[in-house]
């Protein structure tokens, strides 16, 4: 191939190459874009095109700021286009052929010899994410909100000033907003055998017989079940003794045991110790109790944790604190050691969800453009695990508490107290609420249900605007509903109300009732 033809065909952004993707790209990194000419002075720029990034650029701009963003790859960043979306489009695959295999217990036959196309599955979840991606277009940033959009990496040159391809960008504010990246173990030869990460796993267009996955964190625990159920031989190597080591030990232990009837090969206590190809082959070797083993596997996945993208963003430039590990430094208002400067999302924050680089975004907006002074300490962070079942946490779980000195009473419900959870077949699992000893006060509370993500908002909400167990308890619940959970985890607070003392005052009242006539 000669440089010509390597003009005419440049490599994808994302691949594969195909129509879906060509929709995705020309939305979120258009071919032939041109950069604008620097406004003499912008009142917020922002690094980055991710869910922090766009949501401060779009309020910013709808407020009526001079913006620019800055985006060296895809907008939209890690949640469209390698995380959130394209993972629960193929947990969505996985769980429709879990569900046709297991179907036979609603009556449903001839369901022998069920089959699900990989490539079929994963090009379903491509033309979702070109069919979403038209909401973090640079089309619409620059013609709807009036955003310049400039592709190209940034970097700081001064307190008061960005560069990006040449150009020189003054701010009265600067938001940093670059996310977080897959984390690279040191495992030797690992990088010779190459391996999968989060920003490759989803251009797969054959299904990969035999996976390893390094790291039983919820990234790992979701595509490893993921790939198991579409048919991979899928072996997870977790060198704790515990899948989602941070959720309570009886959550996880429930979507340890479902992962492993769906044929996910658990490797807990182990350690990867070096790597070598063999012919289309990787041989892992891994210590486990003091043994060692080998496997062989086709392709390697690598969830161990995500680590800050501040490389070449000259922080220093500006000076801008920060920990190659943790990120940015920001105080509770989202500002830097730069007072012009502020930081949201995975580049500055434990929580490295979507909703709160989002939440983070709008507190970034408020604090930076209009000395606002709102601050995240204050926020209820929810977080879901999408396996099956999903595992919901809101707040403090007991550990928290106890390191705060906080005491607590906790309720659990199983799933299998609630009627539509059992017609459902889906009882597997329960609601947990933690209260402040003594009061309904929410502090945590853990869900693991099939839609445990849906079921935590109730709760979420209860806790966000200051409402205790018992509100639940008055609102009244659709029967049947698997949220009834938490409304028994009410009535369950509402017993432990009923005292002896009180529980003996009205029994003789009621005696006295019955005596009157
Ligand atoms: C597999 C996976 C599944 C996930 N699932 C969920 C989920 O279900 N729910 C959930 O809430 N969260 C989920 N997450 C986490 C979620 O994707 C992130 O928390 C979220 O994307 C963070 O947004 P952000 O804007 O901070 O960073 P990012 O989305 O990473 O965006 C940062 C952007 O900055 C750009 N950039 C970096 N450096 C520069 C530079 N120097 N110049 C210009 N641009 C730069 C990057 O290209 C990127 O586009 C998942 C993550 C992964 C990996």
């Amino acid at each position: 191939m000669d440089t010509k033809d390597r003009m005419i065909n440049p490599p994808p952004l994302i691949p594969p190459p195909c129509n879906e993707n060509r929709a995705l790209v020309d939305n979120v990194h258009p071919p032939g874009w041109v950069n604008p000419a620097p406004a003499p002075c912008y009142n917020l720029v922002v690094i980055g095109g991710g869910t922090a990034g766009l949501v401060c650029a779009a309020g910013a701009a709808g407020l009526g700021a001079k913006v620019a963003l800055i985006e060296h790859h895809l907008l939209g960043g890690d949640c469209l286009n390698y995380g959130c979306v394209p993972s629960k489009g193929i947990i969505r695959a996985g769980r429709a052929i879990h569900e046709a295999r297991h179907c036979s217990r609603f009556g449903i036959t001839g369901t022998d010899g069920l089959a699900i196309d990989f490539g079929l599955a994963m090009k379903r979840m491509r033309e979702i994410r070109a069919e979403i991606s038209p909401h973090d277009s640079a089309r619409r940033f620059r013609d709807e909100l009036g955003v310049d959009v400039f592709f190209g990496a940034g970097r700081f040159s001064g307190p008061d000033s960005v560069e990006v391809e040449g150009l020189r960008l003054r701010f009265r504010k600067a938001a940093v907003c670059t996310g977080a990246r897959a984390v690279a173990p040191a495992i030797p030869g690992l990088d010779q055998a190459g391996f999968l990460t989060n920003e490759t796993v989803f251009s797969l267009t054959e299904l990969p017989k035999r996976l390893a996955v390094i790291g039983g964190g919820p990234i790992g625990c979701e595509l490893a079940q993921t790939f198991a159920r579409l048919g991979s031989r899928v072996t997870v190597i977790e060198h704790m003794g515990h899948l989602l080591s941070r959720e309570d030990r009886d959550a996880a232990e429930i979507v340890q045991q479902a992962m492993i009837r769906d044929g996910v090969d658990l490797c807990l206590n182990a350690g990867t110790i070096n790597v070598a190809r063999q012919g289309d082959g990787k041989i892992i070797g891994i210590e486990k109790n003091g043994e060692r083993f080998e496997l062989t596997v086709d392709e390697i996945l690598v969830g161990i944790g995500r680590a800050p993208n501040l490389a070449g963003l000259d922080l220093e430039a500006a000076g801008i604190r920060y920990d190659p590990k943790l990120g940015v430094e920001v105080n509770e208002r989202l500002r830097t050691s730069n007072p012009r400067v502020f930081a949201a999302g995975d580049v500055c924050s434990p929580f490295k969800f979507t909703h709160s680089a989002d939440i983070q975004a709008r507190i970034l907006i408020a604090n930076a453009l209009f000395a606002g002074r709102q601050s995240t300490s204050s926020l209820t962070i929810p977080w879901c695990t999408y396996t099956d079942p999903e595992v919901a946490r809101v707040g403090m779980d007991e550990q928290a508490a106890a390191a705060r000195g906080i005491g607590i009473t906790t309720l659990t419900v199983p799933l299998t107290d609630v009627d539509r959870a059992l017609l459902d077949g889906e009882a597997e699992g329960f609601a947990r609420v933690h209260l402040k000893k003594g009061s309904d006060t929410i502090i945590g509370a853990t869900i693991v249900a099939r839609h445990a993500g849906e079921m935590i908002n109730e709760l979420t909400f209860a806790m966000t605007n200051g409402l205790g167990l018992s509100a639940i308890g008055r609102t009244i619940h659709p029967y049947p509903t698997q949220a009834e959970a938490i409304k028994k985890l009410a009535d369950a607070y509402n017993r432990t109300r009923l005292t002896p003392l009180v529980k003996k005052v009205l029994g003789a009242w009621l005696t006295w009732q019955r005596n009157r006539l």
